[in-house]
C-alpha cells in the first residue's frame, strides 16, 4: 500500500529541495540583473565643487540652520560673506545623524600664521562625531604625523602632504563607512576612510576601528551619529559643506 501511494511521486524531502533550488536560481539571477541590468539612476552633479543634487546641503553660505552647538542650542559660529568662522563657542554639530556618507568639505586656515604645530590653524572634521579628519595648517609646519592635516586623528597619517598655503581655501572629499555591529552581535566590523585632500587620495581605504574614537563627546561604535566641526580656539573658516547618504 505504501509503497504503491509514493511510486512516482517525489519524496516530501525531494520537494523541498527542489524548492530551495528554485529559490536559489531566482536569488542569483535577480542579484546579476541588479550588477549588469539596473539602469543607474540620474544625478545632477551640480557645479564644480557640487552639491549634486542627491547631496544634502549642510552649510551653503546662508545659515547654520542645519547645526547645533553641544548644548543642543543654535549654533554661534560667525556666518558672513557665504563663509562660516570658528569663533572660540565649541564645537557645531548637524541636527541630521548620518552613517555611510560621502562628504564634501572646504575649508581654509587662517591668512594670518599665528603659533606652530597642532596651534596653527586646529579644527577638525568628526564623522559620527567620533572620528576625526585633522584640519591643521600643514603648510611648513610640522607636527606628529597622525595628526597633520587629513590625518584620521591619532590613527593613520595621510599619504602625502597636499596642503595649500594659509589662508587659501581646501578641499575635503571623504567617503566613510562606520564601524558596524557583526551579524552575531558579538564583535563589531571595521568601517573605513577614504579621503582626498585637494584632489589627492590621502587615506586609501583605510579601516575605523569600533573604538577608534578621538572625541570627548562621543564614544563606541553607532549606526548613525552626527557631522561634528571642531572648534580648537583658531579661526578657521568653512564653506560649501554638502553631505550625501551612501
Ligand atoms: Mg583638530
Amino acid at each position: 500500500m505504501h509503497e504503491q501511494s509514493s511510486f512516482g511521486r517525489p519524496e516530501p524531502g525531494a520537494t523541498k529541495h527542489r524548492r530551495w533550488a528554485i529559490l536559489g536560481l531566482a536569488a542569483f539571477v535577480a542579484l546579476a540583473a541588479n550588477g549588469a541590468e539596473v539602469e543607474p539612476k540620474v544625478v545632477d552633479p551640480g557645479p564644480v565643487g557640487g552639491p549634486p543634487a542627491d547631496a544634502i546641503v549642510l552649510f551653503d553660505g546662508k545659515d547654520l540652520s542645519k547645526w547645533k552647538n553641544l548644548k543642543g542650542d543654535e549654533a554661534q559660529w560667525v556666518v558672513a560673506d557665504g563663509v562660516v568662522t570658528v569663533n572660540g563657542t565649541g564645537n557645531i554639530l548637524t541636527k541630521e545623524e548620518f552613517g555611510d556618507v560621502q562628504l564634501h568639505v572646504e575649508w581654509a586656515a587662517p591668512a594670518e600664521v599665528k603659533g606652530d604645530g597642532q596651534g596653527r590653524g586646529n579644527s577638525g572634521v568628526y564623522l559620527q562625531g567620533r572620528y576625526e579628519i585633522q584640519v591643521l595648517d600643514s603648510y611648513q609646519n610640522k607636527t606628529y604625523f597622525n595628526g597633520q592635516a587629513s590625518a584620521f586623528y591619532g590613527h593613520n597619517a595621510p599619504l602625502v602632504n597636499a596642503s595649500r598655503k594659509p589662508g587659501e581655501w581646501q578641499v575635503y572629499d571623504i567617503i566613510f563607512h562606520p564601524p558596524k555591529p557583526s551579524e552575531d552581535g558579538k564583535s563589531v566590523v571595521p568601517g573605513s576612510f577614504t579621503v582626498l585632500h585637494n584632489g589627492v587620495l590621502v587615506q586609501d581605504h583605510i579601516p575605523v576601528a569600533g573604538d577608534a574614537t578621538t572625541s570627548a563627546q562621543f564614544s563606541g561604535a553607532a549606526a548613525k551619529g552626527p557631522l561634528m566641526l571642531q572648534d580648537h580656539g583658531n579661526p578657521v573658516r568653512f564653506r560649501n559643506i554638502w553631505i550625501r547618504r551612501l
